[in-house]
């Protein structure tokens, strides 16, 4: 890859850690045995799996069978939307406005199913209020799933608090971990989640595979039904090498957690001075507590995707909060959910810095956008 490029898009996707990519090679070579086989060469890919299981769990201080290994997050929010409550039961699922759509919709095709489906607003930096579910809650409540932190805006969910009113109201509860597993500590015991979902490509490991906590005991229906995989629920021949690769990727982001914090909150202090004395006018998105090296910016009557796109050009990889159409700009349903001023809505762009984004690169992003859109 191109270093002159420089990638602040690490919320979309990352780099592939090489300690993963080193765990990873055996078993897409020489160790290529189906783990389910009892003969002794495929005892590699046995270990590599036991082993596997039991380092995801430590890193999220789960027990090694309540980890259930997946093609990725939309997969695993599938799983906890669609197997914890019964659509002939009518059992309510309370979610917030601002899920990932591997949430959102997954709940749409619930209600189509006949399972009511409750959308909680969320306050101006994207913060779900647990008075807000507290209040909300009704008897009926089979399932609560709220994300522990959001990919656009970077805001971390009060998940602890939600959890007591959930389990008060006998609901199961999920939470969405993409964006937070490797980058935030995250206790599932601690949080008293029943469900969580993760994704390996978000924290240096390969794209495709990512997990699903399931607390023993917790009630969920099978979402894969053929081999006995997975202790039955998930079944498939296992993507070995990908799982190592997850493992080892999340245990060495565990490992520099603190290290890439600190660098990645110095990078976002260092972009919110440089905006401040670039004279543009913009605000920030997203509460104080928030997933390090995350900024969502709006611009005061830019183009999002017009900023992607001339940003692009100077090489530099952004996302963006809205998309355009030939009469009007269409804003995120995150954006929208925390009512941002709307001559400053449509210029929302997104950075998520990484552990190689340096001061330097900061310092030419903000100059850009400052050519581009002061000039
Ligand atoms: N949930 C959140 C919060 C995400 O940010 C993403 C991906 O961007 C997903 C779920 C989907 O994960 P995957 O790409 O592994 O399917």
């Amino acid at each position: 890859m191109d270093r002159t490029y420089i990638y602040a898009d690490h919320a979309a996707t990352t780099k592939l850690d090489p300690q993963a990519l080193e765990a990873m090679l055996p078993y897409l070579t020489e160790a290529y045995g189906n783990p389910s086989q009892r003969y002794a060469f495929a005892r590699p890919a046995r270990r590599a799996l036991r082993e596997a299981r039991e380092t995801v769990a430590r890193c999220i201080g789960a027990s090694p069978e309540e980890i259930y290994f997946t093609s990725g997050g939309t997969e695993s929010d599938n799983w906890a939307v669609k197997g914890s409550v019964c659509p002939g039961g009518r059992r309510r699922i309370f979610t917030s406005t601002i899920e990932h759509h591997a949430v959102l919709h997954a709940c749409a095709a619930m209600e189509r199913a006949g399972c009511p489906v409750v959308y909680l607003p969320v306050d101006a930096a994207g913060v779900l209020p647990p008075d807000t579910l507290r209040a909300a809650v009704t008897p009926d409540a089979g399932l609560v799933s709220v994300m522990l932190a959001n990919n656009e805006i970077g805001t971390v969910e009060p998940v602890r608090e939600l959890t007591g009113i959930a389990r008060q109201a006998g609901a199961l509860f999920h939470t969405d971990a993409v964006q937070a597993v490797g980058h935030i500590p995250v206790d599932v015991r601690d949080l008293g989640v029943d469900m969580l979902s993760a994704s390996a490509h978000k924290f240096g490991g390969p794209k495709g595979v990512g997990f699903l906590y399931i607390r023993s005991g917790a009630e969920l229906s099978a979402f894969m039904d053929g081999g006995g995989q997975e202790a039955g629920r998930r079944a498939g021949t296992e993507n070995i090498a990908a799982i190592a690769g997850m493992a080892a990727a999340l245990e060495a982001s565990v490992l520099r957690m603190e290290e890439n914090r600190v660098h990645l909150e110095s990078l976002t202090e260092r972009f919110r001075r440089r905006l401040a004395a670039s004279g543009l006018d913009a605000v920030l998105n997203g509460a104080e507590n928030r997933i390090p090296g995350s900024i969502s910016a709006s611009f005061r009557r830019a183009e999002g995707e017009m900023l992607l796109h001339r940003l692009d050009l100077k090489g530099i990889a952004v996302s963006t909060g809205s998309a355009c159409n030939a009469r009007s700009t269409e804003l995120s349903h995150v954006l929208r959910a925390i009512r941002v001023p709307e001559e400053y809505a449509g210029g929302t762009i997104r950075l998520t810095f990484g552990p190689e984004n340096t001061a330097e690169e900061v310092d030419y992003i903000v100059n850009c956008l400052r050519e581009i859109i002061g000039g």
